[in-house]
């Protein structure tokens, strides 16, 4: 059996990509069609967000989008990291976004609903095409990569080891991940916070 260690610069968009690829086809840099709006800083797709926001913060992450949430930071931690490592603020407090520089890097949520927040953040930056499952730690935020299957099943329970054949791992907190329940929702999150399908054109074609 090789080894395949995944080297630091390895995409880690790799892993998982079998089955939660299907939902949503990845997306490359060069995928970019000549037309596609660029809103400057409406781009960004890597977050910080704030206390009240953790549930959306797990969704992110799971649908591959780097999003820094802890429950100890408070608003000048939140900006000055959003600033130091570029970053959108997601907060829904008005108090933070009018601290000066959180004001062109803040996207104020509206809803209380996990999933009205996450239809919000993927419309404000336009992110619907980059949708990228399971590149990070939902726990953490730490990036996911793949875990020889002979280490994983020594650090799962039997019933799982013997059930699935691929794991993957966190390389921050060293969380391990299966295709199993970890995935089982992401169907219906992706679904519940898609986008609005008027006109028909919302959804990215399959393949390709
Ligand atoms: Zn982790």
């Amino acid at each position: 059996m090789t080894a395949k260690p995944t080297s630091p610069g390895a995409r880690p968009g790799e892993v998982a990509r079998s089955d939660p690829g299907r939902l949503l086809p990845a997306r490359s840099p060069t995928d970019d069609p000549p037309g596609r709006s660029r809103r400057g800083p409406a781009r960004r797709r890597t977050f910080i967000a704030d206390v009240h926001l953790g549930r959306l913060a797990r969704r992110l992450r799971l649908l591959g989008f780097d999003t820094v949430y802890r429950n100890d930071l408070d608003d000048p931690d939140i900006v000055a990291i959003a600033v130091a490592e570029d970053r959108a603020i997601l907060t829904r407090d008005h108090g933070l976004l009018a601290r000066r520089a959180a004001r062109d890097r803040g996207l104020l949520i509206a809803s209380g609903r996990v999933a009205e927040q996450v239809r919000q953040v993927l419309t404000a930056f336009d992110l619907f095409g980059e949708v990228d499952p399971f590149r990070f730690c939902l726990a953490c935020n730490g990036r996911i990569t793949t875990i020889e299957r002979a280490r994983a099943v020594r650090l799962v329970p039997a019933h799982i080891a013997d059930k699935y054949a691929e794991f993957f791992t966190c390389d921050r907190c060293g969380k391990i991940y299966w295709e199993g329940d970890h995935l089982a929702g992401l169907d219906r999150i992706v679904e519940e916070s898609g986008p609005p399908t008027a006109a028909g054109g919302g959804k990215p074609a399959k393949g390709g």
